[in-house]
């Protein structure tokens, strides 16, 4: 993929990105704002912004790319590999599996079926709060610090902040995740107190990101967990390649089989309607629209990565 001169491949991304953003912006019609946070309802259902951070470190972006969002779901990525640099693989997958479940994100129903009841895997709600249970820290103010200042150097700034609005709302509405925590309490598997646990989750649903952080996330990922933007190496190499299994198998909800057949990389979504997606040894892309589909997924930023897998060829699977 790469060029010789990175200016004309710039130029040549950021038009691709342009004319992408004004084919995919209608898909956003097709979708609707998450309400289920009240907060959340606020934004801006035909909103798209779309981001590339190539494997040379070069930003090219098109439409809202530099509107923020909360990170939602998405976060469930970054606190994997959070919780894996801090406490090492076994500490989460001892109490969380590495199964797809074909369930909605929150669905609570495999914790009493399945036979081993643990979590399917830490990307659903009740893998994710368990890997919130063990972030370090005594406090949920430390253990929240602590993934602020992770993220922090996934994005190369320090002024990673939440929406405390959206933070305060999800809190205030949460009665399902709730019931996924006591459940998971009863199950011996979020040893603190069930209200701090969720509090961590919740901040850390509320991280405050734009199209372009994903992208960057995206492109750290793509590159086994070096920085292109600054050369240093920002997670492990194994914890990177977890994350994009993880990714591939259950990043898109129930929508994961049908996003790997269409698009065919690794990618996240979150229900603030960002999707961080990650193109082995070429590029993270970040992807943002409100407006989500029927599983929860942004309906324009899905749009988008099917015409730029297309047209860029970018399948690996
Ligand atoms: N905070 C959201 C929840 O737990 C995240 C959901 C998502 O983005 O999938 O409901």
């Amino acid at each position: 993929m790469s060029l010789s001169l990175p200016g004309t491949y710039n130029r040549r991304m950021t038009e691709v990105l342009r004319q992408i953003h004004a084919r995919a912006v209608t898909a956003a019609a097709r979708g609707t704002v998450a309400s289920y946070i009240p907060a959340l309802s606020l934004a801006d259902p035909g909103a798209l912004g779309l981001a590339v951070v190539d494997a040379d470190g070069c930003t090219c972006a098109a439409g809202d790319s530099g509107t923020r969002f909360t990170v939602q779901s998405i976060s469930k990525v970054l606190a994997l590999a959070y919780v894996m640099t801090e406490r090492g693989e076994d500490a989460v997958f001892s109490r969380v599996g590495k199964e797809p479940t074909g369930d909605p994100f929150n669905s609570i129903i495999r914790l009493e079926t399945s036979a081993g009841q643990k979590p399917f895997n830490p990307l659903i709600n009740a893998g994710a709060i368990v890997v919130s249970s063990l972030m370090p820290g005594s406090t949920p103010a430390e253990a929240i610090g602590g993934f602020l200042a992770f993220t922090g150097r996934l994005l190369g700034r320090s002024d990673v902040s939440l929406d405390e609005s959206v933070y305060a709302s999800e809190k205030a509405t949460a009665a399902r995740n709730r019931s996924i925590a006591w459940f998971l309490k009863e199950l011996g598997l979020v040893p603190a107190d069930v209200e701090d646990t969720l509090d961590v989750y919740f901040r850390q649903c509320a991280v405050l990101v734009d199209a372009v952080d994903l992208a960057r996330i995206g492109a750290e990922l793509s590159l086994d967990g070096v920085d292109p933007v600054s050369g240093a190496r920002v997670l492990d190499a194994r914890t990177a390649r977890v994350c994009k299994s993880l990714m591939v198998t259950c990043g898109l909800y129930d929508g994961s089989g049908e996003f790997a057949v269409d698009v065919g990389v690794p990618a996240k979504s979150g229900v603030g309607g960002g999707i961080l997606a990650t193109v082995r040894d070429r590029m993270g892309i970040g992807v943002y629209g409100p407006a989500l589909d029927a599983h929860g997924n942004s309906a324009a930023g899905l749009e988008a990565l099917r015409l730029l897998s297309a047209e860029l060829d970018l399948r690996v699977l």
